[in-house]
């Protein structure tokens, strides 16, 4: 499933080819995603101007004219595939494969841009989202209006952090992992940004906050190291995008090597420190750490 740094890479990905663009025609083929496409899409679409792209949490927005936004989400296997008349071209020559945009036969939306640009959106199992809505209803929105903070913004503070986990009874790893407190983060990112502040992902949520809920320095250090970890997947799949944007058009999709994250039994990467990543359930979802160096 994309997380925040596949879904900021698609988004860049995407920026360069359709923000200042008209789209020309949408071919809509089915009627629905997870749920029902908006109504009238291609209709509502045609001859508008994109003026921007922009992210908020795992949500890829495409800021329209007449101040409205296409909302994307790319749900376990959406993904955008940019083609343009070179690439067709290439491909039709035998030189590219299909394959990095997926079977043709999930390639549900395709928009036409005045700038010679087609981009595709395939989705095989579609728990992908898409919606059309007025910018100005997008802050009472049910999807956007109890979203925490931005990561990446400067709304992220130790003293946001320590007071919003002062009085939580749960655990580090679930507190990172709710989306009213912080937006966008998951599984991959919570396991490896505790790996880097040295923090079990067992311990309470309330620790990192003194009895004011204040921040204590760990809630600094988990700062530091979720910006960390998401500014190097997301450097990552920039120089990942270069690669395959000119080999397949294909985007948003790279291996990332990680720290503790699906290395169970392996050593930990921490110099000299000897233990070994343990992988355990909370939740229902796997946690990686290690037992050593993260208290
Ligand atoms: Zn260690």
């Amino acid at each position: 499933m994309p997380e925040l740094p596949e879904v900021e890479t698609v988004m860049r990905g995407l920026t360069p080819a359709m923000a200042g663009a008209r789209i020309l025609r949408v071919e809509q083929r089915r009627a629905d995603l997870r749920f029902a496409l908006p109504h009238r899409m291609p209709e509502r679409l045609a001859g508008r101007c994109i003026e921007r792209l922009s992210r908020r949490a795992k949500y890829i927005l495409i800021h329209l004219d007449q101040d409205e936004v296409l909302v994307a989400h790319l749900g376990m296997t959406g993904r955008f595939t940019v083609s343009t008349p070179v690439s067709d071209a290439m491909a039709a020559d035998g030189a590219l494969t299909r394959a990095a945009g997926g079977d043709p036969a999930h390639d549900h939306i395709v928009i036409h841009l005045s700038n010679q640009h087609t981009v595709t959106y395939n989705d095989a199992r579609r728990f992908g989202y898409i919606d059309l809505l007025r910018a100005d209803q997008m802050p009472t929105h049910k999807l956007f209006r109890d979203l925490g903070v931005e990561p990446m913004s400067d709304d992220l503070t130790p003293a946001y952090l320590a007071q919003r986990a002062a009085s939580r009874r749960v655990d580090l790893k679930a507190f990172l992992m709710d989306q009213h407190v912080i937006a966008g983060l998951g599984n991959i990112y919570v396991s490896e940004a505790l790996f880097r502040a040295r923090l079990k992902p067992t311990r309470m949520a309330h620790s990192i906050a003194d009895q004011r809920g204040c921040p204590r320095p760990q809630a600094v250090a988990l700062i530091t190291a979720v910006r960390e970890v998401l500014s190097d997947a997301i450097a990552a799949g920039g120089s990942s995008l270069r690669d395959y944007v000119q080999a397949s058009g294909e985007m948003g999709y790279f291996q990332k090597a990680h720290a503790v994250y699906d290395r169970a039994k392996e050593p930990c990467l921490r110099e000299a420190c000897g233990g070994t990543v343990r992988r355990i359930v909370q939740g229902t979802r796997s946690t990686f750490y290690c037992p050593r160096c993260q208290r």
